[in-house]
């Protein structure tokens, strides 16, 4: 059974789709798809109510964020029902991931984006004596949101709070997968107050999201996988609509010989097995320093017999989210069987619970020829291969389409940047697991086929703007000197002012 299944419609009517739990595979609910009459009926009442929104304050509207994260601080439990019910998620997973950084984003922007976004005087390298320079920084409109349903609250209300703070009026279009939990986006902020038509949350599958992306909307923000995000790309470009693509990674791990082996065996484990691995930053594979690659993997193997799985009371690990997932993460590991790895731990669906539920799984003797360290698994998997060097690691590393991010682990911190800095990924932590789409401050985007543009902090939130500059006269005189008429007299002053400029010291110095 699909967790998400087609239901029999009459003809002519909207298509139905019925969500059901992966853990229990009962009924959650059901709902309508979308069509592109509803997104183009949405978009006309987003492009009435953003005029009034974007013409508020930033404290006025930040006054509505506020009142969202009281919301949220009162209901989370009944919030973290909603999130574990559609994804078999353990609850303490869904309070970190979904609610923790959800409260995080809405204070972070709330309290900061006045003071990122306020309009500012340039001062410029040449012109400050006779002009001014402003920036000013316009909502771009009506901004369209696709999301996926691995991270399916946080990574719907975190793109949104910074469209709506920065003025915009939302479509927000969650996963078929999680179409509750995207849906509680909307519940909270109308909770909160927000005036009518600011944020709509349109339910639906590929259908609602296409839709999306062929209106006349102002922008895209999509997080998903790098097979949908091409086709967003190009519904895009054929419109020259600009878009941020957050997409797929096969994030590295790598292993000096100098590492914290106990530090990095469990964060190894964290890294690859939070959210049941199905995280676009989760660690897909290990590169180990053949020095210490034995006691590292005997640790590794040791702490995941260690963890217990279910989706109640005090369990680690939770269920994989839908059935195509599990079917391709039970693809790879049978590939890397097929071709010499070895299974250390887990290699099998649980078999002691009913639900969706693979076991953390432990593996060696991996390859490049292996889908499981060429291909984005999104499970609860670790690969582990042995390498001479830190050379070695970087050029597997790199080795891959994928360039998302990565982690070193060294007792050398210098040195861990300086490798750091050779990743040819989006972001890299040192001695930590990837976590800086939680660091609220830091960009956060892939390189390659993991994405285009950055979403978080400060340029994530410019990002929702148009920074438009505005250029004052200072002094009003009748006539620039670049103006009509044009006379030689002006060709030779022209020349003496590029000679002082840029043919002397002090024009060099003063530009
Ligand atoms: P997906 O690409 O299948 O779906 C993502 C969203 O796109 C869903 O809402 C879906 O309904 C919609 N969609 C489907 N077809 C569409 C179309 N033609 N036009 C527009 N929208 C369409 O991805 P998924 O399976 O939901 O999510 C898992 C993927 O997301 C993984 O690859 C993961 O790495 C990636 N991801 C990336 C980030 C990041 O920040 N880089 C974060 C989370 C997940």
């Amino acid at each position: 059974m699909a967790i998400v299944e087609q239901i029999d419609a009459p003809a002519g009517a909207r298509r139905r789709l019925r969500i059901s739990s992966p853990v229990t595979r009962e009924a959650v609910g059901e709902i309508d798809v979308q069509t592109a009459q509803d997104v183009g009926a949405a978009l006309e009442i987003a492009r009435k109510a953003q005029p009034a929104w974007a013409a508020l304050s930033f404290g006025e509207r930040a006054r509505y964020v506020t009142r969202a994260l009281h919301v949220l601080l009162d209901r989370h439990e009944e919030f973290i029902d909603v999130v574990v019910r559609e994804t078999g998620k353990t609850r303490l997973e869904a309070l970190y991931m979904e609610i923790f950084a959800s409260c995080d984003a809405l204070q972070y922007y709330a309290k900061r984006t006045a003071k990122i976004l306020r309009d500012r005087p340039q001062r410029m390298h040449l012109l400050s004596l006779m002009k001014q320079l402003r920036i000013v920084y316009r909502p771009l409109g009506v901004v369209g949101i696709i999301t996926p349903w691995n991270g399916p609250f946080i990574l719907s209300l975190n793109p949104t709070v910074q469209a709506l703070m920065a003025g915009n009026a939302v479509l927000l279009k969650p996963s078929e997968v999680t179409p509750y939990s995207g849906r509680l986006v909307a519940d909270l902020f109308e909770a909160a107050g927000l005036p009518d038509g600011v944020l709509q949350v349109l339910l639906g599958d590929g259908e609602t999201g296409q839709a999306l992306t062929e209106s006349d909307l102002n922008k895209i923000s999509f997080t998903g996988s790098v097979e949908t995000g091409r086709k967003v790309a190009e519904a895009c470009a054929r419109q020259l609509m600009p878009c941020t693509l957050e997409l797929g990674g096969k994030d590295p791990m790598i292993v000096c010989r100098d590492a914290d082996l106990e530090r990095a065996a469990s964060g190894a484990l964290f890294g690859a097995f939070m959210n049941t691995g199905q995280v676009c930053c989760s660690i897909e594979r290990v590169y180990v320093a053949e020095e210490v690659a034995d006691e590292f993997i005997a640790k590794v193997v040791e702490k995941t017999q260690q963890l217990r799985q279910g989706a109640n009371g005090e369990a680690d690990i939770g269920a994989i989210f839908r059935p195509e997932q599990l079917e391709l993460i039970e693809r790879h590991v049978e590939d890397a069987r097929a071709k010499g790895a070895r299974i250390l731990a887990g290699g099998r669906r649980n078999p002691d619970l009913e639900g969706l539920f693979y076991e953390p799984t432990v593996l060696t003797d991996v390859t490049h020829e292996m889908a499981i360290m060429r291909d984005e698994t999104f499970g609860p998997v670790l690969p582990i291969m042995r390498v001479r060097d830190e050379e070695e690691a970087l050029r597997l590393a790199n080795d891959t389409r994928y360039g998302l991010s990565g982690t070193v682990w060294t007792r050398d911190k210098h040195r861990g940047v300086e490798l750091a800095k050779r990743l040819d990924v989006g972001s890299v932590c040192v001695n930590e697991t990837e976590m800086i789409y939680g660091v609220t401050e830091a960009p956060f985007g892939g390189l390659k086929q993991s994405g285009i543009g950055q979403v978080n902090g400060e340029a994530g939130l410019r990002g929702y703007c148009y920074a438009q500059p505005i250029l004052v006269d200072r002094f009003g005189a009748k006539r620039e000197q670049a103006w009509y008429p044009f006379t030689a007299k002006k060709e030779r002053t022209m020349k003496r002012i590029m000679r002082l400029l840029w043919g002397t010291p002090l024009g060099r110095w003063m530009s």
